[in-house]
């Protein structure tokens, strides 16, 4: 286990316009504020929506689309440095007109409907991922101070 320790920064409200990009918009808004530690939460509603899945047999993402309109049951989400810059990473739960539900990891392609975003940036020295052999997926490496 490792841990990076940060003080509470500023929280940031984001309301996303229909047919805004999710990913991308999150993405946008940290970095065009230099965001570059952050824990963030959402709900909403989306036209569509773009996932992965990680094989973890395979290591390897398979990815695939919902294309319908779905409740955001429950987004979660940080922000840390990859290739030295903010990178976003998000899951998300959404639910159908049947209430049944399905989630995964966010890709781009997610076209919002209406969604409400918490941003609670951190205030340190963020988090750099690296390669993690043992998962074959870029994880967080240990704190650099
Ligand atoms: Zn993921």
């Amino acid at each position: 286990m490792i841990s990076h320790r940060f003080n509470t920064g500023t929280v940031h409200l984001l309301g996303l316009a229909t047919g805004d990009d999710l990913y991308n918009a999150i993405t946008d808004y940290v970095r065009s504020h230099d965001i570059s530690a952050a824990s963030l939460s959402f709900l909403g509603a989306v036209n569509r929506a773009s996932l992965r899945y990680y094989n973890q047999e395979e290591k390897k993402y398979q990815d695939f689309a919902i294309d319908k309109h779905l409740e955001v049951v429950a987004g979660t989400g940080n922000v840390s440095i990859l290739d030295a810059g903010p990178f976003v990473h998000i899951h998300a739960a959404f639910a159908d007109d049947d209430g049944h539900a399905f989630g995964g990891h966010v890709n781009e392609g997610t076209e919002v409907f209406a969604l409400e975003v918490t941003v609670f940036q951190l205030y340190g020295t963020a988090p750099t991922r690296q390669l993690d052999e043992t998962t074959g997926l870029m994880l967080w490496g240990p704190p650099q101070d």
